[in-house]
């Protein structure tokens, strides 16, 4: 039987990308019965929404789903459609491996790290007031007498909530990502020592989650000394737990650490359901051009393939990318050696699925 799975194209690359993926995918063998669904900017006018109903509905019922990136205005218009959409569904895990790939150029080698990042709560949980208004002068009176402190009129405010059952879900999660695939060590990555009751309390949950899981080491560092260290010790460090801003910060650096968003991909996973996708964005200036890498969502759907249960074909899709990235000759602009002209992004994921098949 074939496995139903939601494609949402995204816009600027986003279904360029998505076509290749769908392309190598399909090559694997794995049946797939695709339902493609448009969200982002491109689809505003047509449903006044970035993130049309129909969109989340289709998820929710194939509960698998692939992505391309998707835009976010900065500042004004609408707020993050990928943040929606992992809210949405409680997609509360954000799955981002960084493996270094022999050929694709990087002043790192050997890098294997696992980032789990809690999705759902912290500065992204959208709670902002805008300076200037109603409600965040009420905010801001009412923040002030409760903590004793001021905090200047011409303020915005921002407002961090981390919970108790929210860390413990991704603590969790990322031992038991640990266990299931023989990693030796959790790291869980804070700021307890400025902020002492919201990281305070992640770290305190952390280490009691830790207790239940003796067979796997545990430690923490706070943030700005694990950023150091992994510039300086990477090789010290395997499985990462980081709320939400923290994370997205650290796995686009360890994205860094492996050559780039070119080749960083993810997964959403939530109890019941996950949407895998790349950690790049829209790259607007791109869209259109079929010249970006695919290899990002291509590496999504990898992951995509292991959370089906589909090991042997994720295995075979994996080697193929490594093999064709390897050898250099059908590789997008960004990985292309000197000398060799590099490929679009639909001939590279048509020369990994010609692999696949030899
Ligand atoms: P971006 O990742 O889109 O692009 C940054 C740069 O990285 C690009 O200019 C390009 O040089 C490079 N790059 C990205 N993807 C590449 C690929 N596949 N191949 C080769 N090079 C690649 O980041 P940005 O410019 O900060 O964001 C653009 C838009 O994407 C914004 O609106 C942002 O909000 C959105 N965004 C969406 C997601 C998502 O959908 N999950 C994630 C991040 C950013």
């Amino acid at each position: 039987m074939a496995y139903a799975v939601t494609l949402v194209r995204g816009d600027g690359i986003g279904p360029e990308v998505a076509k290749a993926t769908q392309t190598v995918v399909d090559a694997t063998g794995v049946k797939i019965d695709w339902t493609v669904v448009d969200a982002g900017v491109d689809v505003m006018e047509q449903y006044g929404t970035p993130l049309p109903e129909h969109v989340l509905e289709s998820i929710r019922t194939t509960k698998v789903a692939i992505k391309g990136p998707i835009t976010t205005p900065v500042g004004s218009g609408f707020r993050s459609v990928n943040v929606a959409i992992r809210k949405e569904l409680d997609l509360y895990a954000n799955l981002r491996p960084a493996k270094s790939i022999e050929g694709v150029k990087s002043t790192f080698k050997d890098i294997d790290l696992i980032i789990v990042r809690e999705n759902t709560e912290d500065l992204y949980a959208g709670i902002e007031f805008e300076v200037g208004t109603e409600a965040v002068g009420k905010a801001n009176q009412f923040l002030s007498e409760l903590s004793g402190k001021t905090i200047r009129a011409d303020s915005a405010i921002g407002v961090k909530p981390i919970s108790d059952f929210g860390s413990r879900r991704i603590v969790k999660f990322a031992f038991d990502y640990a266990r299931a695939n023989g990693r030796k060590k959790v790291t869980a990555v804070h700021k307890a020592n400025i902020m002492k009751f919201t990281d305070g309390l992640f770290l305190e949950v952390a280490r009691d989650v830790a207790k239940d899981y003796t067979d796997i080491e545990f430690e923490d560092r706070i943030v700005d000394n694990m950023c150091m260290q992994l510039m300086q010790k990477p090789e010290l460090y395997d499985v990462l737990v980081l709320p939400n801003l923290y994370g997205d910060i650290v796995s686009d650096l360890c994205a860094g650490m492996i050559g780039g968003l070119g080749v960083a991909p993810g997964a959403n996973i939530g109890t019941d359901m996950a949407v895998f996708e790349a950690i790049h964005g829209s790259a607007p200036k791109y869209a259109g051009q079929n010249r970006v890498n695919p290899t990002a969502l291509i590496l999504s759907g990898v992951m995509m393939l292991r959370y089906l249960g589909e090991t042997s074909a994720a295995d075979r899709l994996q080697q193929a990318v490594e093999d064709i990235i390897a050898e250099g000759k059908h590789v997008t602009y960004d990985l292309a050696p000197s000398g060799i002209t590099p490929v679009g992004t639909q001939e590279m994921a048509e020369a990994i699925a010609a692999k696949l098949a030899s």
